[in-house]
């Protein structure tokens, strides 16, 4: 209303804002954002910027089309701690004052009221793997990480990395905290020049938009550096990928008390009834849910074992789950003592990668979570095994299928599913379907160096 309006324009005026950057995300969960002066405010928040053209490609508008109108989100207004003048505000699209099915936040905000009139609020916490490199004419493919000490092959939670990046790192993380995330921890990750930035979980909205905002940040921050910071899941053929494991807890509405955890569960995990059955959704849904959570064709390079690697990738390839085993798509941590009964409890989906749009991917989550306890489902029983280490036969005897091995796998089974429909609509799902069918045969219409340099001579 016009009081509010009246006050945060005043609270943002006040710490230097010059400028809005309302935003919404494409298909691909790209942000496109018109820029507006802050004596606009009140006007922008009442949905004056309209949008059109290129930038709602795969969001079905034509040149010939009306124009969709941003309603920014007045609970989420963030002043950009690097860029003083300048303000993001997350919100939604709409069509003649009709919320637009068609984008991405307003698919989720649906789910989210859906898991609401069961009583319970989807929380998401974030775990953010980043690679920052450089150019580099030598280096295979021009790229190459941005600052190390020498050649180590794994580089998980080095020290002396840590230090040698500290300056950038500490730049990044005072910005997370100044925005108000509350990062409890940061670290090298597996490979040179990778790292993982973690922050307090919040609902599922709050933390996409955190997600997206993340990603621009570490992008302007790097560049600032003269590096490159990358959220390709698999920039580097030899090294680990970057994932964005989903860990995600269910609350009560009312109470906000997390209801995801059960210190007598008789399976051993630590969770609730309703847990396992979210558990057991997202598990039904897993091949046709990679298609937004893994969703890009370089994604499927990250979901590999070994590879062309030295040790293993930690990524996962089953759809499978356990206790606090890395080896599954479906991970349950085990709780310290302080986190334990109900304040930490909850379970990871480590089928994420950082290319995926977080408003669709979530909703695809929450929405087989959601199928999963409405019909009250089962997961089985949590596999307490090393799954890397089991052959083919192994598998099939207890069960335990493949995720989908490529974009081309992943998005067949997404139009086979019909959770993405009822999720996505009809509307966005065809054309996330055509998208992305069309990004495969892009890549695979591609004729290869490798290919070239294996077959041009022997054949
Ligand atoms: N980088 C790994 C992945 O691609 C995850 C490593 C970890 O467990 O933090 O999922
Ligand atoms: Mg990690
Ligand atoms: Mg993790």
């Amino acid at each position: 209303d016009a009081a509010f309006a009246a006050e945060a324009k005043a609270a943002l005026i006040d710490k230097g804002v010059k400028y809005c950057l309302p935003f919404y995300v494409d298909v691909n969960g790209v942000p496109k954002t018109k820029t507006v002066p802050i004596n606009h405010f009140d006007r922008m928040m009442t949905g004056s910027e309209l949008f059109t053209g290129a930038a709602l490609e795969g969001l079905g508008q034509g040149p010939q089309d009306d124009e969709l109108a941003l309603h920014p989100d007045s609970s989420h207004i963030v002043p950009l701690p690097w860029r003083p003048e300048v303000a993001l505000i997350p919100g939604n699209l709409k069509y003649r004052n009709d919320p637009w099915p068609m984008c991405s936040r307003t698919i989720l905000k649906q789910q989210m009221e859906r898991a609401e009139k069961l009583g319970l609020t989807f929380n998401l916490g974030i775990e953010c793997e980043v690679y920052v490199v450089r150019r580099d004419d030598a280096a295979e493919n021009g790229i190459a990480p941005n600052k190390v000490e020498d050649d180590m092959a794994r580089a998980a939670y080095d020290l002396s990395s840590t230090l040698l990046n500290f300056e950038f790192l500490d730049e990044v993380v005072s910005h997370m905290n100044a925005m108000g995330w509350d990062v409890y921890s940061f670290d090298h990750e597996d490979a040179n020049g990778q790292f993982e930035f973690d922050f307090a979980y919040d609902n599922a909205i709050t933390t996409a938009d955190r997600f997206v905002i993340w990603r621009l940040m570490m992008k302007e921050i790097a560049r600032k550096h003269g590096w490159e910071a990358t959220m390709m899941p698999k920039p580097f053929a030899d090294r680990t990928g970057s994932g964005a494991h989903f860990n995600m807890s269910i609350a009560d509405l009312e109470t906000g008390r997390n209801v995801s955890g059960d210190d007598a569960d008789p399976r051993g995990c630590g969770l609730s009834k309703r847990a396992y059955q979210f558990i057991a959704g997202v598990k039904k849904h897993a091949p046709a849910i990679v298609a937004t959570t893994c969703p890009t064709v370089n994604s499927y390079k990250r979901l590999i074992k070994t590879g062309s690697m030295t040790g293993y990738t930690w990524a996962p390839i089953f759809i499978s789950y356990g206790g606090n085993n890395r080896t599954h798509m479906l991970r349950v941590p085990k709780l310290s003592d302080t986190q334990k009964s109900t304040a930490g409890a909850r379970w990871e989906c480590r089928a994420v990668d950082t290319s995926m749009n977080p408003y669709l991917a979530a909703a695809m989550m929450l929405a087989a979570g959601l199928e999963g306890i409405e019909q009250e489902m089962d997961p089985g029983d949590p596999i307490a095994v090393n799954m890397y280490e089991l052959d083919n036969a192994e598998l099939d005897r207890m069960g335990v299928k493949l995720l989908p091995r490529t974009l081309l796998e992943s998005i067949e089974a997404f139009e086979r599913d019909p959770l993405g429909r009822e999720v996505m609509g009809e509307d966005l799902f065809k054309s996330y379907v055509d998208i992305k069918t069309q990004e495969w045969w892009d890549f695979h219409n591609h004729v290869s160096a490798w290919e070239v340099d294996t077959y041009l001579t022997k054949f």
